[in-house]
């Protein structure tokens, strides 16, 4: 799944640019001219991280920031704020506005890209790369392609959001329980024995000949990504 990214930002060109970048990085891109917007689009959309600029009409960048902060739904998503040059970036600075980096005005794309990188990187291990490979399983998240020893793997939606939650963190052992959450999410009644059969078909579709199961059960406690994928016995 691709990182959606909001921007909120009023200078039209300037979002195009934005845009143009953001999506050649992989990122979903959503937009919003104003703070009112920006806040119906943050509590209908599920965002990774926002773009946030200083100078908006009617409600300014750090009251979007301040309302988005308290939210529950966006408590945690980081956000860059965008400023001018000028005595603006003090001012935030000195300024709890809950802003997890700032920007200044002009700057380059390849600095903006970096800046979004390390946030990304903090703040969700793994989400900020394209490509994920453990052991002999690849996993590019912005083609959506699976592949497991150089062979092209299809799996489900419900599959595919198990194998990028495993993949992110390899060796870790996760309950039943903590899968449920991260897959299905937290709000939706799921039997347990559903993330069994679910990891039974992750299993099936990586079953390339000539690989070993990279799924490790552990009894009573759950399942984890094997680390370094051990080949099958021949
Ligand atoms: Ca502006």
């Amino acid at each position: 799944m691709k990182p959606s990214v909001l921007v909120v930002e009023d200078e039209g060109a300037l979002v195009t640019l934005l845009r143009y970048n953001l999506e050649r990085e992989g990122y979903r891109v959503l937009e919003a001219q104003d703070g009112e917007e920006a806040l119906l689009v943050a509590a209908e959309e599920k965002l990774d991280l926002v773009l946030l600029d200083w100078m908006l009409p009617q409600l300014s960048g750090i009251e979007v920031c301040r309302r988005l902060r308290g939210r529950q739904e966006t408590r945690n998503v980081p956000i860059i704020m965008l400023t001018a040059r000028g005595e603006e970036t003090d001012r935030i600075r000195g300024l709890d506005t809950g802003a997890d980096d700032y920007l200044t005005k002009p700057f380059s794309m390849t600095e903006l890209m970096a800046r979004l990188r390390a946030v990304m990187r903090r703040i969700r291990p793994g989400l900020a790369e394209d490509t994920i490979t453990v052991g002999d399983i690849e996993m590019d998240r912005a083609a959506h392609r699976v592949r497991r020893a150089a062979k092209e793997v299809h799996l489900g939606p419900t599959e595919y959001k198990l194998l990028d939650h495993l993949i992110q963190h390899p060796g870790r052992v996760f309950s039943r329980e903590q899968l449920l959450d991260a897959v299905w999410g937290s709000d939706v009644y799921v039997e347990a024995r559903t993330v069994d059969v679910h990891v039974g078909r992750l299993r099936k579709a990586l079953s390339v000949e000539g690989t070993g199961d990279p799924i490790r059960t552990v009894r009573s406690a759950g399942y984890a990504l094997e680390d370094s994928v051990v080949p099958a016995p021949v």
